[in-house]
């Protein structure tokens, strides 16, 4: 990939809906953006922009490959003239105490040089605060949020000082909410006081946008932080307000029309996506897969492609994994939660291979680990940033893919309305 512009902001998401959300974030917020799907290729042609968003998919990966993987990304950035790099976690702060947040941070902040890295996953449109280093999934603690029953990763605690210690060889500090509201100058003040007493990460507190604004300023002193899409959005603000970008307007390209049929697939069991999959019944014809049968072999998916094959010159269709909370747990105690998690996720990029070879041009997929691997196998290498379906979640045109002109959504599985479906179906076209 070649840049003759300079790239201001680096990034690195840890998976793909991330991603999105972040690359939608960093658009918004007046960079022109472009999300590529691991480590570019040097062939890959991609228009010049302000800032690249390297998704990874390597959140619930052994924590060793996550940082080997992280940190090719961050050289290439770097090599591209990123001045600074964000480390993009999930906003709920999935991870375990294995990894891969602390793991990831403490082997970026050695490349970096950094004495001490911002750590906030705080993103306030989205309901995610955090006071006093405790994250809130709305108005409940992350440990009363639905993230408690994650397949991959449940949230036990939702003091993230604590969290992120049991994660990192570093020493965790905290900057509160007061810190931050007397602004970026007290922040440098108690970050160079802590750094004095060792410590080499700070979770930060916030919960307004204010608040990322303030922390976007400060991190542009440092070469790394880490955050969600919310400290994304104090960057991009930081770096407009500094002069050194000049705000742009999406491109109208990404939003042209690609025509041809639609399909949805899930395969995340958040609340928000069942939700969504029993609104889509009632506007589409809607397969449940059987889990077990996914675990036995490849006749599900065959048996689920020729379902949709029927029905594609009719109007769109969703074919869905999902289950409860009890019925993963039941499942995930009969064949153990790595084999199922991955034994659906190969299922699902079956599918998405097997519906773009019948003509499939607009796919939405729910999920995060989902989306990686649909977009894995499909060997898209990257998007661009399109119009907003709904708070973090981007319709994505593909770039340079082999299968020509493509529209995705990738969503983060507690992402979107109860419609999100037709919402997305509305804004592909
Ligand atoms: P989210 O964005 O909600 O975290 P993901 O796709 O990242 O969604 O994670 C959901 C995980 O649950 C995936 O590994 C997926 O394969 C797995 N999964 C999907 N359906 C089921 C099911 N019925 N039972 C157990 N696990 C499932």
């Amino acid at each position: 990939m070649t840049l003759a512009r300079k790239l201001y902001l680096g990034c690195i998401a840890d998976d793909y809906t991330g991603a999105s959300d972040l690359a939608n974030t960093l658009t918004r917020g007046g960079l022109s953006t472009v999300q590529t799907i691991g480590v570019p290729a040097d062939d890959l042609a991609l228009p010049e922009v302000d800032a690249v968003v390297v998704s990874l998919k390597s959140r619930s990966i052994e924590a060793g490959l996550a940082v080997s993987r992280s940190r090719s990304a961050e050289k290439w950035l770097r090599g591209h003239g990123a001045q600074h790099v964000l480390f993009k976690i999930c906003s709920t702060f999935d991870s375990t105490d294995a990894g891969n947040i602390g793991p990831v941070m403490d082997a970026l902040r050695a490349d970096s040089g950094d004495a001490i890295v911002l750590v906030t996953p705080a993103f306030p449109e989205t309901g995610r605060t955090v006071y006093m280093g405790n994250l809130f999934v709305g108005s409940v603690p992350l440990n009363e949020s639905p993230l408690k029953d994650h397949p991959l990763n449940p949230m036990h605690d939702s003091n993230l000082v604590r969290v992120l210690a049991r994660q990192s060889q570093t020493k965790i500090g905290l900057i509160g909410l007061a810190d931050i509201a007397r602004g970026p100058d007290a922040v440098r003040a108690r970050l160079a006081d802590l750094s004095g007493k060792g410590v080499g990460a700070a979770i930060v507190d916030a919960a307004f946008d204010r608040d990322l604004e303030t922390i976007g300023a400060v991190a542009l002193d440092h070469r790394l932080s880490v955050g969600a899409s919310g400290i994304g959005l104090g960057l991009a603000r930081a770096l407009v307000a500094s002069g050194k970008i000049k705000s742009s307007v999406p491109s109208a390209a990404a939003d042209a029309t690609v025509g041809g049929p639609a399909a949805c697939l899930a395969g995340s069991c958040s609340q928000a996506t069942l939700q969504q999959i029993a609104a889509a019944e009632a506007v589409m014809p809607v397969l449940r897969l059987d889990p077990d049968q996914v675990i036995a072999g490849k006749e599900e998916a065959r048996r689920a492609l020729a379902w949709a094959r029927g029905r594609l010159g009719e109007g769109p269709v969703l074919i869905a994994s999902s289950s409860t909370p009890d019925q993963v747990a039941a499942l995930q105690s009969r064949h153990g939660r790595d084999a199922v998690g991955h034994a659906i996720e190969q299922a699902m990029a079956d599918i998405a291979e097997g519906l773009v070879e019948s003509g499939v041009r607009r796919l939405v997929v729910a999920g995060g680990e989902t989306s990686g691997a649909v977009v894995d196998r499909l060997g898209i290498p990257g998007f661009l940033v399109g119009a907003e379906i709904a708070a973090g979640v981007p319709v994505l045109r593909a770039v340079g893919a082999a299968n020509g002109e493509m529209l995705l959504a990738l969503k983060s599985g507690n992402f979107g309305g109860p419609e999100f479906f037709s919402d997305a179906l509305k804004l592909m076209r």
